[in-house]
């Protein structure tokens, strides 16, 4: 289910409190736990740009990458996004960080959302347990003694 929102049109601002269940395939971002949550708020700055301010709030199930055990990762992120329309985005002389792209008569969401999690979610993913800190701690493991064989093979 698409819901589009036409900012060249409509009254402003547009208050969005609301859920989304199901993200987009292929994100490689784990599942969602519970559905996220978002509270935002996007706002008419000019009839090309628009601001979009608030909190989104989700909780991710993923493999952690060091005991391959399940990880719970907690993204909540204070949004502060510049929207433009996505034809701007030719123009190079506008930073892309801030800034998110999209078309503005069909304007959905769920991208701006997705958009925000995937750069901020973590390039590895952990679960920082106790057993799990154990495993990344390398001190705790036996330090490799490369030149034990050779002097083995010596005597
Ligand atoms: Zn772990």
């Amino acid at each position: 289910m698409t819901n589009y929102l036409n900012l060249r049109e409509g009254k402003f601002p547009i208050k969005l409190e609301t859920s989304i269940e199901i993200l987009s395939d292929g994100l490689n971002i784990g599942t969602l736990k519970h559905p996220l949550k978002i509270n935002l708020s996007i706002e008419k700055l000019s009839s090309d740009l628009f601001s979009c301010k608030g909190v989104i709030e989700s909780f991710f199930l993923n493999t952690c990458q060091i005991c391959l055990k399940e990880a719970e990762i907690n993204l909540t992120l204070e949004t502060n996004l510049i929207i433009k329309d996505e034809d701007v985005l030719l123009d190079f002389s506008n930073k892309p960080d801030e800034s998110h792209f999209q078309n503005l008569k069909y304007f959905q969401i769920e991208r701006l959302v997705e958009e925000e999690i995937c750069l901020n979610y973590p390039s590895v993913v952990k679960c920082n347990t106790e057993d799990c800190l154990d495993f990344a701690n390398p001190e705790k493991e036996e330090k490799l003694q490369p030149f034990k064989k050779i002097r083995d093979l010596l005597e």
